[in-house]
């Protein structure tokens, strides 16, 4: 690991390259956030946040951020009203803190095909 000296703030540009690397990403299969991470080469974190940009940048071009909501892997309980992108740290039915992530990918919508 070598230590980043005084880097300045991430310019706008290579913000916008990583967020249309995810696009495409996830235009090709669905990924959980950890996926996302390693291939763009992002924080998890920061993940989260291109993707709730996305999820409202890509509405206006006629596609759709779908989320497959997170699952607990002990009983199944499947947290589907959850509205933040972020997995959950608990299961609130048998608290294991094994919860499969949830995935994104983005769905193209009917009647804006552009080519
Ligand atoms: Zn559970």
């Amino acid at each position: 690991m070598r230590k980043v000296a005084r880097k300045p703030a991430v310019p706008r540009k290579a913000e916008e390259t990583v967020r249309h690397a995810v696009i495409a990403l996830l235009g090709e299969g669905a990924l959980s956030a950890r996926d996302i991470s390693m291939a763009v080469r992002i924080a998890e974190k920061e993940v989260y946040a291109h993707l709730e940009h996305i999820r409202r940048s890509i509405h206006a071009a006629g596609s759709v951020l779908e989320v497959t909501p997170a699952e607990c892997r002990d009983c199944g309980f499947v947290f589907a009203k959850r509205e933040r992108l972020t997995p959950p740290g608990r299961c609130p039915v048998c608290r294991s803190e094994t919860i499969l992530e949830p995935l994104y990918g983005i769905k193209r919508q009917q009647g804006h095909e552009t080519g």
